[in-house]
C-alpha cells in the first residue's frame, strides 16, 4: 500500500548494491492518469519533485537522488498518462504499421521500452523499478504484466521484491502475516513470483513469522528480509546488510561485485546519531490536511536538507511547523518566532496564509533571525522589503493582486501567453538553470563558486522595473540568470544581518546526505551563532 516505505526499500536496496560496486539508476511508475505530478496538489500527491532536466516527478524521485547521490532524469518516471499518450501518439502517427493496437502487449512494451532507455541513458548495471500502488488493484496490473514478460525472457535478470506490511493489532498484539500471504498469492495471480519479502511492521520479523512467510509465499527463508519502522530511513541500507541483501540480490541476478563498502554512509548516519544539541528551524508555511491528518510530505526535501545541514554541523534538528495563518490574525504572536535559531519559508502556490508569512519575514528581518526562503519564500521577502523599507505599500505579487500599483513579482509574458491558453501541465519555469554569484555576497561566499545550477518551479519572477529602488535601500541581487535579465538571488549584507537569502530556485532539491547544500549550510551555521 501507498507509504508503506518502498520508496525508502527501493532507494535503500539501491544504496547497497552500490556499495558493491555497481552502477545503479531507480524508476519510479506512479499508476495513475496524470501525465505527471505537476497538476495535482499536495493533499493529492506530496511534494513534487522536480528533476535537472524539468520533469515534475514523485518525492521518491527526490529519495532516490539523495539515497544514490546521483541525478534522474525524465526517463525515470512513468505514468500511466505518459505510457498511454506516448502509444496513442505512435498510433496517431501510423508507427504501429496498421496493426491493430491494445493494451496488451502495446502498453506493456512501452514500459518496457522506458525501462530500458532509462537503463541505457545512465548506464547502470542494475535498475531498481518501483511500482507504485498495491497489488490486486486494477491500476497497476499492466506494469505487472510488463514485469512479467520481462522475467520470461531474462529470468537471471529479474528479481522481484515484495514490500509488505504486516500489522500487529494492539487488541491481539501478534503479528499478522495473512494480508502478506494474500499479496503474495496476487502476485502469483499476475504471474509473478517474488525472490524477496520485505516485512514491514512496527516490529521486527519473528523466526515464526520468517517460517510461515517463506513457507505459504514459497520464498526461500533467509530470503525474507526484515524491515521494523526505525527512527531514521537512512538506517534501512545498514539494515539490510545485517541480512546480507545485496550479497542475496546478487546472487539471484547472477551477477558480479565488489566487497561491500558503505563506510561514508556508516560515518554519516553515526554522525547524525551523535548530534545532541538541538537546533531549533521553524517553517513558516501553509498546512496541508487530509481530514483528521496532516501531511508533511509536501516538503520532505526542505526538511532533508534542513537535517543534513543540521548534522553535518553536529547539531540535532528541531523542526517545528508554523502555520502562517496565525500571523495574520494575531500579529502579537510573531514573538514566538525569537525562539528559533532560523528561519525558512519554503514554496508555494496562492493566497492562502501569504500575510502571515510576509509577517513572518518581516519578522526574521527585524529582529535579524538567519532566514532562508526558497521560491515564494524569495518573492515574498522581495515584497516585504518594498512594504516596509522602500515604502511602497501596496506591493504585492501579481498572482495574488494582478491589480497592485507595484507589482514587485510579476508573470514573464510567456507565461501569461501559456496562462490564457489554459496551458498549465509541464509549462512552469522548470529544471536546472545557471545562475551567476556576486562577488563579496553571502552567496557567493556560501557557495564558493561564479556559475551554479540550480532547478526551478514556477511562474512568477521578480520584476525588474524596482530593482533600481530595492537596491537602494540596501538590498543586494546577488544572482542573476547570466544575461542578468532574471533575479534569482536576493540577500542583505552581512553588515546588516546575521543571514538574510531568498532564492528563486529550489535549492532543496539538490542537497544530498554525504553533501548538504551550501544555502542550508550556511543558514545553519548562521543560527549557531544566534
Ligand atoms: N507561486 C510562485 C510562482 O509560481 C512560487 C512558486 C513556488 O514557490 N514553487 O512563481
Amino acid at each position: 500500500m501507498s507509504g508503506v516505505g518502498k520508496g525508502i526499500a527501493s532507494a535503500s536496496i539501491g544504496k547497497i548494491l552500490q556499495a558493491r560496486g555497481l552502477k545503479v539508476t531507480a524508476v519510479k511508475i506512479d499508476p495513475y492518469l496524470n501525465v505527471d505530478a505537476g497538476t495535482m496538489n499536495p493533499v493529492e500527491h506530496g511534494e513534487v519533485f522536480v528533476t535537472e532536466d524539468g520533469d515534475e516527478t514523485d518525492q521518491d524521485i527526490g529519495n532516490y537522488e539523495r539515497f544514490l547521490d546521483v541525478d534522474i532524469f525524465r526517463d525515470n518516471y512513468m505514468t500511466t498518462g505518459r505510457v498511454y499518450q506516448s502509444v496513442i501518439n505512435r498510433e496517431r502517427n501510423l508507427e504501429y504499421g496498421g496493426k491493430c493496437v491494445e493494451a496488451v502487449p502495446h502498453i506493456p512494451y512501452e514500459i518496457i521500452d522506458r525501462i530500458k532507455r532509462a537503463t541505457k541513458k545512465a548506464g547502470a548495471d542494475v535498475t531498481i523499478i518501483e511500482v507504485g500502488g498495491t497489488v490486486g488493484e486494477y491500476q497497476n496490473v499492466l506494469y505487472l504484466e510488463a514485469a512479467r514478460m520481462m522475467h520470461l525472457k531474462n529470468p537471471d535478470d529479474v528479481a522481484f521484491v515484495l514490500v509488505s506490511y504486516l500489522p500487529v493489532p494492539g487488541k491481539i498484539g501478534e503479528m499478522k502475516t495473512k494480508p502478506t500471504q494474500q499479496a503474495s498469492q496476487m502476485l502469483n495471480a499476475a504471474g509473478i513470483q517474488p525472490d524477496f519479502i520485505l516485512g514491514r511492521s512496527t516490529h521486527p520479523l519473528d523466526e515464526p513469522r520468517r517460517q510461515k512467510l517463506a513457507l505459504f509465499c514459497n520464498v526461500a527463508k533467509d530470503h525474507i528480509i526484515s524491515a521494523p519502522d526505525i527512527e531514521s530511513v537512512y538506517d534501512v541500507p545498514i539494515n539490510f546488510e545485517k541480512e546480507n541483501l545485496s550479497e542475496k540480490i546478487i546472487k539471484t541476478l547472477k551477477l558480479k561485485a565488489k566487497k561491500h563498502d558503505l563506510k561514508e554512509w556508516r560515518r554519516f548516519v553515526n554522525r547524525a546519531r551523535a548530534a545532541k544539541k538541538p537546533i531549533k528551524v521553524g517553517i513558516v508555511g501553509k498546512y496541508f490536511e487530509s481530514g483528521d491528518f496532516i501531511l508533511p510530505d509536501a516538503y520532505i526535501s526542505v526538511i532533508e536538507s534542513i537535517k543534513y545541514a543540521a548534522w553535518a554541523n553536529n547539531r540535532k534538528p528541531e523542526i517545528e511547523w508554523i502555520n502562517s495563518d496565525v500571523y495574520e490574525k494575531d500579529k502579537k504572536k510573531l514573538r514566538e518566532l525569537s525562539k528559533f535559531d532560523c528561519l525558512v519559508v519554503p514554496g508555494g502556490f496562492g493566497s492562502r496564509g501569504v500575510e502571515g508569512k510576509i509577517n513572518a519575514i518581516r519578522y526574521a528581518r527585524e529582529h535579524k533571525i538567519p532566514y532562508l526562503g526558497l521560491c515564494y519564500g524569495m518573492q515574498l521577502a522581495s515584497i516585504e522589503f518594498a512594504r516596509h523599507v522602500c515604502d511602497l505599500r501596496d506591493a504585492n505579487t501579481t498572482e495574488i493582486n494582478p491589480n497592485t500599483k507595484h507589482p514587485v513579482i510579476h508573470i514573464m509574458p510567456e507565461q501569461l501567453e501559456k496562462m490564457s491558453k489554459k496551458q498549465y501541465g509541464n509549462t512552469m519555469r522548470l529544471g536546472g538553470y545557471p545562475c551567476v554569484l556576486k562577488q563579496g555576497t553571502v552567496a557567493r561566499h556560501a557557495y564558493n563558486k561564479e556559475t551554479i545550477f540550480e532547478r526551478h518551479r514556477h511562474r512568477y519572477e521578480f520584476n525588474n522595473e524596482y530593482r533600481e529602488a530595492m537596491e537602494k535601500k540596501g538590498l543586494v541581487f546577488s544572482g542573476t540568470s547570466p544575461d542578468g535579465k532574471l533575479v534569482e538571488i536576493i540577500e542583505l549584507p552581512k553588515d546588516k544581518h546575521p543571514f538574510f537569502v531568498g532564492v528563486q530556485f529550489h535549492p532543496e532539491l539538490k542537497s544530498r546526505p554525504l553533501n548538504p547544500h551550501p544555502l542550508f549550510m550556511g543558514l545553519i551555521k548562521a543560527g549557531l551563532k544566534k
